[in-house]
This record gives C-alpha cells, sequence and structure tokens, in this order.
C-alpha cells in the first residue's frame, strides 16, 4: 500500500462527517490532562451527592478562588468574581466581564445538580417483623427495581422548631452503617419475575431497612422503632415529630471509582448532571475572560425544573436582571444578546441496546461533548430545538479553540425522549442549545461516563467563554 492518498479518499475526507474518539485524537500532553481533570471531578462525585452538597461544594470552590458572596441591590464591577446562592439548594457563580454587557449579553452555563434517589416520606418510620424500616417517594424516573439490594447512604437536613438545621450524612466513611431496600429472594421469586419489570417492586415496597435492635423494656411495644427513635434523639437531638420537616434521601453509598483496565472510564453516582456542572463550575472559577459569564447550578430538573430552585423560578430571571441594572445595561438588551449552553447529559449509544438508538444521530462513547439540536420525544415534543444560526455560531468557537465534540439525539423518534431545562431559559429570549456528557446507564444508582468526554466538556466551556 502506498502513502499517496487516491482522489476519492481525498474528496471523502473533505467531505464527509465523521466522529472521532477523543482518547485517539489526543497527543500524550493532553491524554494526562483529561484524566488529571477526572480526579478533581471524581472528588467532587464523593463530596456532592445530593444538591445541596453539590451547592456547599461549588461556595467552597468558589470562596477559595476570591469569589464573594452577591445579594440582590449589590453594585458589581468589571472583573467581580460573585456567587448567589439560593435556599442552599442551587448556585450561580458569575464573573463580571470587561465587555459592554447590553452589546455582548451573558454567557450562561446551566447545569443542575439534582439526581434521581430515594427520597424519605414525612412520617416515615415504623417497625414490622423484627425490622425497623423508613416509608420513601422516589424522585425523579428510576427503574425501581435497580435501588433494592444496594448499600445506601442517609444523606439531608433536619429542620427543627427553633430554627436550627440539622444535617445528616451517614454510610459515606468506611465505618459508618449503611441502608437498604429489601428483594425478593429468587426461590421465592418466581410470579415476580414473570411481571412487568415496572412492577417487579412497587414505590411502597422501597422501605428502607434502617435497624433490627429492640429497645430493653418489656413495657413498650414497637422496641426496634423507639431504640431507633433513642439513637436519633442520642446523636441529633431530634424526635419523631422533626421527621414532619426534614428532607432525607437515600442515595447510593457506592464512591466513585476508575472503570475498566485501561481506566477510561468513571463510574458513580449521579453523573447525571454533575458530570456538567463540575465542568461549569470550574471553567468560570477557574479562568478569566472579557465577558460576564454565568454557570448556573441548579435543582429539580429531575422532576421538571419545577418549585423555587429549579429553572422555571423567577430568582433566576430577577438576578440576571440584578447584574444588568447593577452594571447600568437595560435587561432586554441583556437578554436579547444573551447565549446559554444548557448542559445536561445525554445518552451514550449502547450496542448491548442498539434497537432503541439511531446510531448515526447518537452520542457515541469518548467522541466528546455532544450538542443535541433538539431533545423532547415524538415530534420534538417539549423540546427547545436551537437555531441553525446558534448551533453555527457554538460550532466556531469550538472550532477556534479544537474542541472535538459530537451531536446527538437521545434516541429513536418513536421510542422516547427526555427534557432539560434548555426550554425555560430560551423562553426568556436567549439563544440555547443543549450540550452534554454522553453517560452509560443513565439514571441506574451507578452510571458510566468517559474521562475524555468529561474533559471535551469543560473545554468546550472554556471556547464558549473565550
Ligand atoms: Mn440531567
Ligand atoms: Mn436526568
Amino acid at each position: 500500500m502506498s502513502d499517496k492518498k487516491s482522489k476519492g479518499q481525498r474528496l471523502q475526507k473533505e467531505l464527509s462527517y465523521h466522529k472521532q474518539n477523543y482518547y485517539e485524537l489526543a497527543d500524550k500532553a493532553e491524554r494526562k490532562a483529561i484524566f488529571a481533570y477526572a480526579d478533581g471531578y471524581m472528588k467532587f462525585l464523593d463530596a456532592a451527592k445530593t444538591e445541596r452538597e453539590a451547592c456547599d461544594f461549588a461556595v467552597r470552590t468558589a470562596q477559595k478562588a476570591g469569589f464573594t458572596e452577591f445579594r440582590f441591590g449589590d453594585a458589581l464591577h468589571a472583573g467581580d468574581k460573585k456567587y448567589f446562592v439560593n435556599r442552599g439548594k442551587s448556585v450561580v457563580v458569575f464573573r463580571v466581564g470587561t465587555l459592554p454587557l447590553e452589546e455582548d449579553g451573558l454567557r450562561i452555563i446551566a447545569s443542575h445538580i439534582d439526581a434521581p434517589r430515594i427520597d424519605i416520606k414525612q412520617n416515615p418510620l415504623y417497625e414490622d417483623s423484627g425490622m425497623a424500616f423508613l416509608k420513601t417517594h422516589y424522585y425523579g424516573g428510576i427503574k425501581k427495581y435497580q435501588w433494592t439490594a444496594i448499600p445506601l447512604a442517609l444523606h439531608g437536613v433536619i429542620a427543627l422548631k427553633n430554627g436550627e438545621t440539622v444535617k445528616i450524612r451517614i454510610g459515606e466513611d468506611p465505618k459508618d452503617p449503611v441502608f437498604y431496600i429489601n428483594d425478593l429472594l429468587p426461590h421465592l421469586g418466581q410470579e415476580q419475575m414473570s411481571g412487568h419489570a415496572s412492577k417487579l417492586i412497587d414505590g411502597e415496597q422501597l422501605n428502607v431497612l434502617v435497624g433490627g435492635l429492640p429497645y430493653p423494656d418489656e413495657d413498650v411495644s414497637d422496641k426496634i422503632k423507639l431504640n431507633v427513635l433513642d439513637i436519633l434523639h442520642d446523636k441529633y437531638g431530634i424526635t419523631e415529630e422533626d421527621f414532619l420537616s426534614a428532607e432525607l434521601s437515600a442515595v447510593p453509598a457506592f464512591s466513585a471509582r476508575d472503570v475498566g483496565f485501561d481506566r477510561a472510564l468513571i463510574g458513580a453516582y449521579g453523573h447525571d448532571d454533575r458530570v456538567c456542572a463540575y465542568p461549569a463550575l470550574t471553567a468560570v472559577v477557574d479562568n478569566e475572560t472579557p465577558h460576564t459569564v454565568l454557570a448556573m447550578l441548579v435543582d429539580k430538573e429531575e422532576i421538571g425544573s419545577e418549585g423555587n430552585t429549579g429553572i422555571q423560578s423567577k430568582v433566576y430571571e430577577d438576578l440576571m436582571e440584578e447584574i444588568s441594572v447593577a452594571l447600568g445595561a437595560n435587561f432586554r438588551k441583556v437578554r436579547a444578546h444573551s447565549k446559554c449552553l444548557s448542559s445536561d447529559v445525554t445518552a451514550a449509544f449502547d450496542p448491548n441496546f442498539a434497537g432503541v438508538y439511531e446510531k448515526m444521530n447518537a452520542a457515541i462513547l469518548s467522541c466528546g461533548t455532544a450538542m443535541c439540536k433538539f431533545t423532547g420525544s415524538r415530534g420534538k415534543s417539549g423540546s427547545n430545538d436551537a437555531n441553525a444560526e446558534f448551533i453555527g455560531e457554538v460550532r466556531k468557537m469550538f472550532a477556534d479553540e479544537g474542541v472535538v465534540w459530537q451531536t446527538s439525539e437521545l434516541g429513536k423518534v418513536d421510542v422516547g425522549g427526555g427534557g432539560t431545562v434548555a426550554k425555560f431559559v430560551a423562553n426568556l429570549n436567549i439563544d440555547t442549545v443543549d450540550l452534554g456528557v454522553p453517560v452509560i446507564s443513565m439514571h441506574a444508582p451507578w452510571e458510566v461516563i468517559s474521562k475524555a468526554d468529561l474533559y471535551s466538556n469543560y473545554r468546550a466551556f472554556l471556547a464558549f467563554m473565550k
């Protein structure tokens, strides 16, 4: 074979579009950077399993880099480094740029820090047949059967009547106990296993096992429950009534780990969407830019972006307006010139389930962060459907900075789909497109991503901020 390429080969290279594996394209130094960046991300994953913990992590990270808290009404100046906390569950970290805001607009990277999990009900504790349990109501779209028979940790807060808040985080330290949702043994599972997978376990069967030791007093009933209450009272000063104003979640007690002989991949709970939130945070915290840039880490995406911590809340619009006013800019003009990367994960093509994907348009693992022009399902319903002109603009930003990226669609047209925060940001008259990391086994207790795609996502944000 000669080295010389035929005319057809040259033409093919020139005219055709192909996805390329980022690991293959990266030189030695870039591979090193890919792996080094993943280390920091994995520490974030272990420190931040709930939106509150992710919010705290972001604030600590920003503070270390000299960012200070912004409150409505505060003055702002070019070069300011600020963060805005919304009820401890969402945070916007931002830099004020030097370019005129009315012409340049805001550059927004919007990601979410909530993840599917098992929430504890408000009156949860009971005992039955030698065991104490907590009743739950799951949060987000899960395959319920995946959450049984794995170690779980309890995270959250208990708000007391006196205004104090008790933080709970049990099951992450190797010395801690963990919790558990029972499943049926296969020996007795014949009927269960012949049923529909969504019915393998009911929502009301997702009860978290929390105890088995009876309180030593012959004169009381529900001794195991009482003993659990006694422990909770000793340790946290709480009574059963305090569950009424608690937000407790059972999350997988697993840590983030390298996956594969070559360590190319990361397995962890909650890549969706911390794999976009972390690059958004670090891009804005660690890098100067002439633009006014916002890393938005929001809550409640998994249940429709509702409530005053979800992106549909006016608080984010208010913040953008406050920034505009503080800089003497007309908010409507600022919005009209703003741009947003709605950064959320997408499904990576999985050859084990090839039938649900349309491979030409599916995200391929390690081919870079994936842009979705439209999300939604069955006729693009519920989609932002980004404008071609804006995608063209973003393509140029990525090309100028040598970002390896790909396009994606979540699955076959008639099979299903999903939504993101994109449409809510776009509704503000802001050009918005979805861009995020492809995930294997999305919404499972332990999901998998590629370190190359994580780093590509970070590089994409840097290009967007350039
Ligand atoms: Mn998501
Ligand atoms: Mn999700």
